[in-house]
C-alpha cells in the first residue's frame, strides 16, 4: 500500500524501514500536512502524521476528496486531528498509544535537573574558559515536593523516577492510580492544592478543552514563589504571556519546556538563518532561568523503533482490512 509520510524528518527512516521490510510504498514528505500540501498525497491510501501536522477539518476533507481512507499517527497525542470530521467522511485513524513514555519521563526530569544545577550556564562558562562558581547554586530535589498533573504512563513515571530524587510527591488526576499511592506514596489532590504546595510543578495530561490554559495567571497566583513550572506535555496547556509576567516579577524561578503553544512552524525545523517573528518565545529565550527544548522528550532509538513499528502494524491493519489494537476512528 502506498502511504504519505507528512513531516518526515530523516532520523525516522533507518527505523521506520527496519519495521516496514519494503512491505508498503512509503512517500517521504519532509513538510508538514496542512491544506497546500495535502496534494502531495495524492495517489496514497493513507498518511503518516506527525504531532504538527494539520488534520483539521478541511483538511481531512481534502485528503478524503483524493482517496486517503487512513490516518496512520505517529504520535500518542492526537488533538491536532478532527475526529469527528474524520468518523463522518468513514476515515479510520489510528495512533501509537505508547511508544516509550520513559524517554518523555526522563527528558522531564532532565530538564528539571538542567534548571536545578543550572548546566547549560556552567557549560557556556567552562567554554569560556570561566570556571567560577557564582550564580550556580541549586537545590537538593530530597526532600522537595513535586506536583504532577496527570499521572497517566508519563507521569506515573516521572513519579517513580522523583521518588527515587527522594521528593514528596503529591498529584491530581481526573483517575487517580492507587499504585503511585502505596509505592512511592504520592498523595492525590485538588488542582490547586497541588499548585499551593509545589516547589516543582510538572504537566502530564493531554491537551483538551479542560486543560486548555490549565497554567494561566489566576494558577500561577496560587503556586509558590520561586516554583519550578515543567511541561513537556502540549505548549496549549501553558498561557505563555502569563508565564512570561511572572518569570519578568522573578516570581516564577524556572521554567523548562518541551512543547509551545505556537511552535508549528517553529520547532524541529532549522530556522537559524531566519528572522526570529514570534515575540513571545523571543522573550521567553532571554531568560536565564528558562531552558526549551524542540519537541525532543521523544526522541530516543527506542521510542523511534517502538512508533515505526506501530505505524507498519497500523498499515498493515488497515491493508488486511482489520481492526488495529490502537484505533480511534473506525
Ligand atoms: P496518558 O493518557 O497515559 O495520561 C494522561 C493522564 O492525564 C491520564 O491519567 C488522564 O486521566 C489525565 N487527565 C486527562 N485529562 C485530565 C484533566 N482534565 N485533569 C486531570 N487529569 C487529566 O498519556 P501519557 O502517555 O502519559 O501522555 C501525556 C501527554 O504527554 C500526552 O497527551 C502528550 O500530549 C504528551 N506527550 C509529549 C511528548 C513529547 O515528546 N514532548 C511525547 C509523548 C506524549
Amino acid at each position: 500500500m502506498k502511504a504519505a509520510v507528512f513531516s518526515f524528518h530523516k532520523f525516522e527512516k533507518p527505523f521506520l524501514e527496519k519495521a516496514n521490510q519494503s512491505r508498503h510504498e512509503l512517500v517521504y514528505i519532509d513538510t508538514r500536512l496542512n491544506l497546500s500540501s495535502s496534494a502531495f498525497a495524492a495517489g496514497c491510501k493513507a498518511v503518516c502524521l506527525f504531532v504538527n501536522d494539520d488534520a483539521s477539518e478541511k483538511v481531512l476533507q481534502s485528503l478524503n476528496e483524493s482517496g486517503i481512507k487512513f490516518v496512520a499517527l505517529r504520535s500518542a497525542g492526537f488533538n491536532n486531528v478532527n475526529l469527528k470530521k474524520a468518523k463522518e467522511l468513514g476515515m479510520r485513524v489510528a495512533r501509537v498509544p505508547a511508544y516509550s513514555p520513559y524517554a518523555v519521563a526522563e527528558h522531564t526530569v532532565a530538564l528539571m535537573l538542567a534548571l536545578n544545577r543550572k548546566l547549560m550556564r556552567a557549560h557556556n562558562r567552562i567554554a569560556e574558559g570561566n570556571f567560577s562558581l557564582d550564580g550556580l547554586t541549586g537545590f537538593d530535589m530530597n526532600g522537595k515536593t513535586a506536583g504532577i498533573i496527570g499521572t497517566g504512563k508519563i507521569g506515573s513515571l516521572v513519579a517513580k523516577i522523583l521518588s527515587g530524587f527522594g521528593c514528596n510527591l503529591i498529584g491530581y488526576d481526573q483517575y487517580p492510580n492507587d499504585e503511585l499511592v502505596t509505592k512511592y506514596g504520592l498523595q492525590y489532590t485538588d488542582f490547586k492544592t497541588v499548585c499551593k504546595n509545589s516547589d516543582i510543578l510538572t504537566l502530564h495530561t493531554p491537551l483538551n478543552d479542560e486543560t486548555k490554559y490549565l497554567i494561566n495567571r489566576n494558577s500561577i497566583e496560587l503556586m509558590k514563589a520561586g516554583v519550578m513550572l515543567i511541561n513537556t506535555s502540549r505548549g496549549g496547556l501553558v498561557n505563555t504571556r502569563d508565564v512570561i509576567d511572572a518569570l519578568k516579577s522573578g516570581y516564577i524561578g524556572y521554567f523548562g519546556i518541551d512543547v509551545y503553544e505556537e511552535e508549528e512552524g517553529l520547532f524541529f525545523e532549522d530556522h537559524s538563518e531566519d528572522i526570529l517573528k514570534d515575540d513571545v518565545i523571543a522573550r521567553l529565550m532571554t531568560f536565564r532561568n528558562v531552558l526549551i527544548t524542540s519537541h525532543q522528550a521523544f526522541l530516543t532509538q527506542t521510542a523511534l523503533q517502538n512508533i515505526a513499528d506501530t505505524t507498519i502494524y497500523n498499515l498493515d491493519c488497515f491493508e488486511k482490512n482489520v481492526e488495529c489494537k490502537s484505533e480511534i476512528v473506525n
